[in-house]
């Protein structure tokens, strides 16, 4: 069994609207058991409603619609169902009299456009809508199973928890799917994947695949079986199969962020942290002191991007400068030992780079960061290459700055 999700509206095709009701049902169907093969936008358009609709019958066995069920002249998903269907509409008598009770309620008469609304193919049937007046579509047309929804979120979301999700959890013999993220940062995704071996094979049940976002490399594994108990312990199961592969390269799950996992592990020590930054500009700051309670670990930042102010500011040499330039191991050792002193926190993370587009030197190119890390025993450095537009490599370096501290916390060196 699987499903296509089709969402129906100018607005979304013209970009002026996102298109939300798609992801809220994919989530929903996936927690049914049931796969979603395709998600369609079209617009209010006749030939290509029904072009959408005569596709997806022949690919899918559950065919959700959104939208195009208002009064108006663009709202058309009913007329072309039913021509899809090669039937007439008909008037449902108690749709109309609850329609015009709606209406009456709050003191209004009911417009004529309305009537249109209490309109189905013939040999389909209503679904109620307890918040508004477009009442759904059920039918079948050969073995495909149409529901048709408001376009309203809220009322699409309404009627698909009463109506529709009974239906296809009856459709769909009670399987369920059941899933975990886990993410990742320090080593790009083709090398997870190469970590992760026969883990990611297609074919297998519960799936492994691999995503990235803003450097993050994410696992999501879901895990599809006819009973929730048998899908929850797979799933732990390959949970625990990945964690075996890739270790502490694994911070968190399920949308848990760096820099928290990070505060959450300096708490847990009582250890507190300070910050000298040159190309980041206070990026790695802003991200130790988002989340509430940073205040337990977070001591002092320095933005020090002229050399006078890591001069003055935290102490490095005028010769060290000359002789390495500011992008160099030496420079961040020294800034990372002087915030360290002058702030008295346990550990302090430095970070000086080429951010780009303009700066890149022979031996120097755009995207090279050096990073370094001062603690009670030494101060270790290191030098990266990111590639990407400015803003990138400037979220790598702060990024990997406090993987550099979470590797230190755990008593390992970062994998490769
Ligand atoms: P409709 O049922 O087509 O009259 O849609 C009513 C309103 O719901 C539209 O004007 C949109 O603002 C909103 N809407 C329709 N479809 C979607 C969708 N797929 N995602 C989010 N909002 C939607
Ligand atoms: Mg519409």
């Amino acid at each position: 069994m699987n499903a296509i999700i089709l969402s129906i509206g100018d607005e979304l095709v013209l970009g002026q609207t996102v298109d939300t009701n798609s992801a809220y049902l994919s989530a929903q169907l996936a927690g049914l058991g049931l796969a979603v093969s395709a998600h369609v936008t079209v617009a209010d358009d006749q030939p290509a409603i029904e072009q959408a609709i005569g596709q997806a019958i022949g690919q899918c066995t559950v065919l959700l619609i959104s939208g195009g069920l208002g009064p108006t002249a663009d709202d058309l998903t009913r007329q072309v169902l039913a021509a899809v269907m090669g039937v007439e509409l008909e008037m449902n008598h108690a749709w109309l009299h609850r329609l015009r009770a709606f209406f009456a309620e709050r003191g209004h008469r009911m417009p004529e456009a309305n009537t249109i609304q209490a309109m189905i193919p013939r040999g389909a049937s209503m679904i109620d809508n307890v918040a508004g007046t477009a009442a759904g579509i059920d039918a079948t047309i050969g073995a495909c199973h149409i529901m048709v929804m408001p376009g309203v979120p809220r009322e699409m979301e309404v009627m698909f928890q009463r109506d529709i999700a009974p239906r296809l959890a009856q459709l769909s013999h009670g399987a369920v799917i059941l899933s975990r993220t886990l993410h990742t940062f320090g080593v790009g995704e083709s090398r997870v994947a190469e970590m992760l071996g026969d883990l990611m094979r297609r074919d297998r049940n519960p799936s492994v695949g691999t995503t990235v976002s803003q450097g993050i490399v994410s696992l999501r594994i879901n895990s599809r079986f006819q009973q929730r108990i048998q899908a929850q312990q797979a799933l732990d199961e390959t949970e625990q199969q990945c964690r075996a592969q890739l270790g502490d390269l694994i911070y968190g799950a399920d949308g848990q962020p760096l820099a928290e996992v990070l505060g959450m592990m300096l708490i847990q020590r009582r250890a507190t942290v300070a910050v000298a930054e040159s190309c980041t500009g206070g990026m790695l700051a802003d991200y130790l002191t988002e989340y509430s309670g940073a205040s337990a670990y977070f001591k002092y930042g320095w933005v020090t991007y002229a050399n006078e102010a890591k001069i003055s500011q935290l102490g490095v040499s005028p010769q060290v400068l000359e002789d390495h330039g500011a992008v160099s191991e030496p420079v961040v050792a020294q800034m990372a030992r002087g915030a360290r002193e002058r702030s008295g926190a346990d550990y302090a993370l430095s970070i000086s780079g080429i951010a780009g587009p303009t700066g890149a030197t022979a031996d120097k190119p755009v995207g090279t960061v050096c990073i370094g890390l001062a603690h009670d025993q030494a101060v270790q450095t290191h030098t990266f290459h990111f590639s990407g537009e400015r803003h990138t490599v400037r979220d790598r370096s702060a990024k990997m700055a406090m993987t550099l501290l979470r590797f230190h916390l755990l008593g390992k060196s970062l994998p490769s």
